[in-house]
């Protein structure tokens, strides 16, 4: 990438000439109403108002030269995950049953995005709550850039798909429980970057399962998405899970990346033959050697569905038709016959599948023998990482075992069949490791990526790897 692509000089020209900025956003809500044309079903929640208030505002910075000024992020527009609260945008993390909720706060990510200079320019599609790989559990499903028959990938897809579409300078927040930023940047060309657990607040953002879920980014380069997730990391003393760590961009020395043999092997010729030719180029500069992760392929996907289903059972139970979103008709029912006939009708049939397996599974009698025990074994897959990171600097494979499959693909696959897809992508997500998906070419006009996944807190060392490729 040529550095007058990235947001870095982007926000100095910004800062020279304001022009730079509305430029640049005129462009952006012209490809944002183009692709709704389009329906391409990249965006939920565009609120045009709101995006020129946030324009005038900026203006008035530009003329004071006040802090939003001297910001990061000083006039880029930055997309949000649905699942991410902006105060008075309408936040339903994709699904129906949160329609009309408008939040009263803004999440602690969008608050420092603004503080930067950021401009919140639209919400983008996202599988309901977070529940799928496709982004077709949800009402606007969109379209890979692409190929429009193909998926954007999920849960995150309208993310994906829109920082491919958009040519004008912007960055994705996204979310990650088990893959939903690799998965979309891996079939869309970009990159996604999904911190250490912890290392972003996650508050204001509506939950999936609390012990995975992960504010990340996505955008065009490494470089764009690292300087994202700077401005977003960094302790919050509102959420107990947040750590006192934050992220600063600097490349650290790289010695040995091990190349994790079983995803290589499974993954598709094609993907395998792309990924390959990267790695080699890679041998110019690091050690690579293969090595083998048998507890995480074996257990991983079991047990981070498990946990991912049982946490989210409890987590919906808030919506009922009452306090957020949508509204039945209550006359004459007993709480139980609304509150089912509300979640009956709302609720995507993924998402019932999910509230079933996962009350399942922490019911009494049961909880010892499925979630504890999820549990247990996730210690056992992180140790597993850690054993390897005594030898590795970082590990890399393939992030997703195929390119984009075409939608008419996608229907025919069992609810099983759909979970696999993400083997790759789990096993990180599951231990809390940092990881970051990019482009490593192209099979048919379809991008692979290449997922590297580094030990806790290495986010500079993936970012350092990933730098290299991209300039390879
Ligand atoms: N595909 C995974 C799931 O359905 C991951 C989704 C996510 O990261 N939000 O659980």
């Amino acid at each position: 990438m040529k550095r007058e692509e990235s947001i870095e000089y982007f926000v100095e020209c910004a800062r020279k000439d304001f022009s730079f900025v509305e430029k640049n956003l005129s462009q952006i809500i012209n490809e944002i109403k183009e692709s709704q044309r389009k329906e391409l079903n990249y965006i939920e929640e565009f609120d045009e108002e709101s995006v020129l208030l946030q324009l005038n505002e900026l203006k008035k910075s530009f003329e004071n030269k006040d802090s939003k000024y001297n910001g990061k992020l000083f006039g880029v527009p930055v997309t949000v995950n649905d699942a991410i609260c902006v105060k008075g945008i309408e936040s339903k993390a994709g699904s129906k049953i949160l329609k009309r909720y408008k939040p009263l706060f803004d999440a602690t990510v969008i608050q420092k995005v603004r503080s930067e200079g950021g401009i919140i320019l639209a919400k983008t599609t996202q599988d309901e709550f977070g529940f799928g790989s496709f982004s077709i559990n949800t009402e606007k499903v969109p379209k890979n850039p692409f190929d429009n028959e193909c998926s954007c990938g999920g849960s995150g897809g309208g993310a994906g798909g829109f920082t491919a579409y958009t040519k004008s300078f912007h960055i994705a927040l996204g979310e990650s429980t088990g893959g939903s930023i690799a998965c979309p940047a891996s079939f869309c060309g970009c990159v996604g970057f999904t911190p250490t657990y912890g290392l972003v607040s996650r508050v204001g953002l509506i939950d999936y399962a609390g012990s995975l879920d992960k504010i990340g980014v996505i955008g065009k380069s490494v470089s764009d998405a690292s300087l994202l997730l700077e401005v977003i990391s960094g302790f919050d003393e509102n959420d107990s899970t947040s750590l006192n760590n934050g992220f600063e961009r600097k490349e650290v020395p790289i010695k040995r990346i091990g190349v994790v043999k079983d995803f290589f092997d499974n993954s598709d010729e094609s993907v395998k033959k792309i990924v390959g030719e990267k790695i080699n180029e890679l041998k110019k500069f690091f050690e690579v050697e293969e090595v083998s992760l048998p507890l995480n392929v074996e257990y991983a996907l079991s047990a981070y569905y498990v946990i991912a289903t049982s946490e989210a059972s409890t987590n919906l139970a808030k919506f009922s038709g009452l306090r957020y979103g949508v509204q039945g008709i209550v006359e004459g029912k007993h709480f139980d016959e609304y509150f089912s006939e509300v979640r009956s009708n709302e609720f995507s049939e993924e998402t019932k599948r999910r509230i079933i397996l996962g009350t399942f599974t922490r019911m009494s009698g049961f909880r010892e023998a499925y979630y504890l025990k999820a549990m247990k074994v996730r210690t056992v897959l992180i140790k597993e990482f850690n054993d390897v990171f005594e030898k590795f600097d970082a590990l890399i494979y393939p992030s997703m075992l195929t390119v984009a499959p075409k939608f008419s693909e996608i229907e025919k696959l069992s609810p099983l069949q759909n979970f696999s897809m993400d083997i790759c992508t789990v096993p990180p997500n599951l231990a809390g490791l940092p990881h970051i998906s990019i482009n490593a070419g192209f099979v048919n006009n379809l991008p692979v990526g290449l997922m590297i996944v580094a030990p806790h807190f290495g986010e500079n060392k993936l970012y350092s790897i990933a730098k290299v490729i991209e300039f390879e």
